[in-house]
């Protein structure tokens, strides 16, 4: 029979874990301007080609790995052909694919766009990278008559499966790059790495998904034409974004500046 203060205390000890355990880094987030910090940090570095091919996939219906995606996991997915990368410090993220929701799953001071985008960048070092392999910059969008090359990709919708065009990728990002940065999770369950978090049906039943990622959301939105945001609303009538999360214990940084090109 253990001692009585040893038990209290290994009692106590495994209720601070449960605590611990409970207090996620899960994403969306709401961003809370006013209690952003300045980043100490390196900043992102974004080296994006002009040119690149990327083809277009809506993976609603698609089976991966004996699994069917869902329509509220679903999105519309564009892999790039091209060597495409952000860099921050020393790690480097290579540009995996991008892809959309809507509403936006992030909100700033409470408040969500029609859409968001998601750049996926996956540290050059692969899955071993880590705690936080991967790196996503995320762009709000909102309705706006300048989509450039946004437009390109977005106007057809729907769209054919494996549509494939020639984009700019520098030009898809905003022009003013100041942005939040916070550890988060992936917003869609994934088993690509391995994760601690189990396979797709653990994480669905426990709500908790991969938290293997440095979050970057730019502060300026992209733009398109408020017909475009309907189209793609269409393609998913009950909207494919998760519901914001509780910050819990983690700061937000704001760049402050620019970040480099
Ligand atoms: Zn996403």
């Amino acid at each position: 029979m253990l001692h009585r203060p040893l038990a209290v205390a290994l009692v106590a000890s495994v209720l601070a874990a449960v605590v611990a355990f409970a207090q996620h880094h899960q994403t969306p987030i709401d961003i809370v301007r006013s209690t952003a910090q300045t980043d100490p940090g390196p900043k992102l570095r974004i080296n994006y080609p002009d040119q690149c091919t990327v083809s277009l996939e809506d993976t609603f219906g698609a089976a991966t790995a004996g699994y069917t995606i869902a329509r509220e996991w679903a999105t519309l997915k564009a892999t790039p052909a091209c060597d495409a990368s952000v860099a921050v410090g020393t790690d480097t993220y290579k540009l995996v694919q991008f892809h959309f929701h809507t509403p936006s799953e992030h909100s700033i001071d409470g408040v969500h766009a029609p859409m968001e985008v998601h750049f996926v960048h996956m540290n050059t070092n692969g899955c071993s990278a880590g705690l936080h392999p991967l790196l996503v910059v995320g762009a709000m969008i909102s309705a706006g008559p300048n989509a450039g090359e946004l437009g390109k990709i977005l106007a057809p919708t729907p769209l054919a499966p494996q549509a494939s065009l020639s984009v700019n990728l520098r030009a898809l990002l905003p022009p003013t790059d100041s942005y939040w940065r916070y550890d988060g999770s992936l917003t869609a369950p994934n088993t690509d790495c391995s994760w601690s978090e189990g396979d797709k049906t653990k994480q669905l039943i426990t709500g908790v998904f991969p938290e293997s990622v440095n979050w970057y959301l730019l502060e300026s939105p992209l733009h398109l034409p408020a017909a475009t945001i309907r189209k793609f609303k269409a393609l998913y009538p009950e909207g494919n974004a998760r519901p914001l999360k509780s910050l819990e214990e983690r700061p937000i940084y704001h760049s402050g500046t620019k970040a480099g090109k």
